[in-house]
């Protein structure tokens, strides 16, 4: 059975949510190998967790400088991996970087790219949703190895547990055509998950009406232990702050539920939630076009609905 790469979205000492997910595409196509790009002491620190996900063998591409530039340690990380196993497919998470590194990375290799996927199946054909969810397309690389970034929350099932043999991988980063990180900031991210992999969202609009008002959303938000999004018009009226916005510009997410506090659903907020598993909306107008997608909508005022619904969860969590 072929080799399949994945590269291992990691922070701060813990897997992301989406690597488990990527093995488990991976277990589809072939034999699991994680790649892990860090300093020194990465792979091994994270080994147990990949094995339990399914990593049959973790790549450990680790230097001093693999985290002093951006996504170039990775591209060279993953472009040695696949020299040494020809693969039969190459997966990392639809991220921001996730998507750079596969494009670069499928210039690297002279292969074909598949972006923003939200399922993957034996014969590495992917599935995308596009056009804000309107068509659902399938689609296979037909040059080189296949390079496909996944969507969070996308895959159903996980791989079975593994050995996770860590082996060290020599690469190399070329530094002059890399970019050096000078300063890092990381936002505060509270109690609330991660706004890309969280398995509930629940998001405002510009019908929330003023920064204040969100207090509403965030209440629904921590009741079922989900993340805040928002709108771009709830964003650019100062209501929420850009990173959480969700859509085409914003934020791509997919997670088992999402709640559409006043928000009119224009495709391109469609285009960054159509793909969630369930759509909740509450919007007063009976005829806005988040209702099409949803599968339970209530018409009404989200001031009178969401604390209503905010203590309904509350009450059956006991
Ligand atoms: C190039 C481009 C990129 C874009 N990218 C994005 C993007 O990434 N994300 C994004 O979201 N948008 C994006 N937009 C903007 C998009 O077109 C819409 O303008 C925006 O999504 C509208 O946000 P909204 O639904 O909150 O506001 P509106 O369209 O104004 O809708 C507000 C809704 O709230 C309802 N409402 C009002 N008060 C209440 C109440 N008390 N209770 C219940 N319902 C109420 C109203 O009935 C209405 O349906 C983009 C636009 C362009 C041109």
């Amino acid at each position: 059975m072929s080799d399949v790469l994945v590269l291992v979205d990691h922070f701060d000492g813990a897997l992301r949510k989406v690597t488990p997910e990527l093995l488990a595409a991976a277990s589809r196509i072939g034999n699991p190998v994680a790649v892990v790009v860090g300093a020194p002491g990465t792979a091994e620190a994270l080994a147990p967790a990949l094995a339990e996900a399914g990593a049959a063998t973790v790549y450990a591409a680790e230097s001093a400088e693999a985290t002093q530039y951006l996504v170039t340690p990775q591209v060279a990380a993953l472009a040695a991996a696949a020299a040494a196993t020809s693969p039969a497919a190459i997966l990392l998470a639809a991220t921001i970087d996730g998507r750079e590194i596969a494009g670069r990375l499928a210039v690297r290799l002279d292969s074909g790219v598949i972006s923003d996927a939200v399922d993957v199946d034996a014969d590495a054909v992917a599935t995308q949703s596009v056009f804000g969810g309107s068509y659902t397309v399938r689609s296979k690389v037909s040059r080189g190895t296949p390079i496909i970034s996944i969507r969070a929350n996308s895959i159903e099932g996980s791989a079975p547990a593994a050995a996770g043999t860590v082996t060290p991988l020599e690469f190399s980063v070329d530094a002059a055509a890399s970019a050096t990180i000078v300063a890092v900031h990381t936002e505060p991210a509270g109690d609330r998950p991660d706004l890309g992999a969280a398995s509930v969202v629940v998001s405002g609009g510009r019908g929330v009406g003023s920064a204040e008002n969100f207090t509403v959303v965030e209440a629904l938000a921590d009741a079922l232990g989900g993340a805040v999004g928002a709108s771009r018009a709830a964003v650019d009226s100062g209501y929420y702050p850009h990173q959480f916005q969700v859509g085409q510009t914003g934020t791509t997410v997919s997670p088992q539920v999402y709640v559409a506090l006043g928000i009119s659903g224009a495709i391109q907020h469609r285009a960054g939630m159509q793909t969630s598993k369930t759509i909740v909306a509450v919007n007063k107008d009976s005829d806005a076009p988040i209702f099409e997608i949803s599968d339970f909508g209530v018409v009404g005022d989200l001031f009178d609905v969401a604390p209503q619904l905010t203590q309904a969860v509350q009450a059956r969590k006991g």
